[in-house]
């Protein structure tokens, strides 16, 4: 069992996670009902009340370098399960945000398909799949990674050769630019 010393508590990340969630933290319990719902369970470093417990006692390294982060799939179960009414999904998602900045991605193919799929909406205004896949395969050097689902995908035209072309699609591109000049959160 990991030990954490509470004299290392940082209070400015229990602040700062807070204050971009808009939750309060402090409340949590530790009833549990969040991690029992978590389909995730079963492949964190630590579980999502584990989590929640890491940001009260101010452990911002173990939070921000947790796997759990980017295994969280934001099914929201944790949120709805909640008898305090936090929206623990988006603490996850804070936190996520968080460990970026900070420059840890414990799960490096999740970020590479994360920053793929933002790339891939940026540029034509949705996701386009089979350009997703190849920049996915190119950057993570992941070849075969479910290429065996592809001919069932193609016949049913769920992967289309050409980016659907949307209304819109510079409108989008403009909220990426105001994105980026507006924050450091990329
Ligand atoms: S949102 Fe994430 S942490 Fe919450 S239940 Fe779903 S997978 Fe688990
Ligand atoms: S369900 Fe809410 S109160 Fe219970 S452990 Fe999870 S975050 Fe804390």
């Amino acid at each position: 069992m990991q030990i954490f010393d509470l004299a290392t508590a940082d209070l400015e990340f229990v602040a700062e996670v807070e204050a971009r969630s808009h939750q309060k933290i402090r409340t949590c319990y530790q009833c549990g009902n969040c991690t029992a719902g978590c389909p995730y369970t079963f492949a964190y470093d630590y579980s999502v009340s584990q989590i929640m417990r890491l940001i009260q006692t101010g452990q911002k390294e173990a939070v921000l370098k947790s796997r759990s982060l980017w295994l969280c799939g934001s099914c929201q179960s944790c949120t709805t399960r909640c008898p305090n009414k936090i929206d623990v999904a988006l603490v996850m998602d804070v936190c996520r945000h968080m460990a970026r900045e900070a420059g840890y991605a414990t799960e490096r193919s999740v970020k590479i398909f994360a920053d793929s799929f933002l790339a891939s909406v940026e540029r034509h205004g949705r996701a386009y799949e089979l350009g997703l896949m190849a920049a996915y395969m190119t950057r993570s050097g992941r070849v075969f990674t479910d290429v065996d689902l592809a001919p069932q995908a193609l016949m049913r035209g769920k992967l289309p050769f050409k980016p659907h072309q949307i209304q819109g699609r510079e409108q989008v591109a403009r909220i990426f630019e105001r994105f980026r000049k507006g924050g450091d959160n990329v």
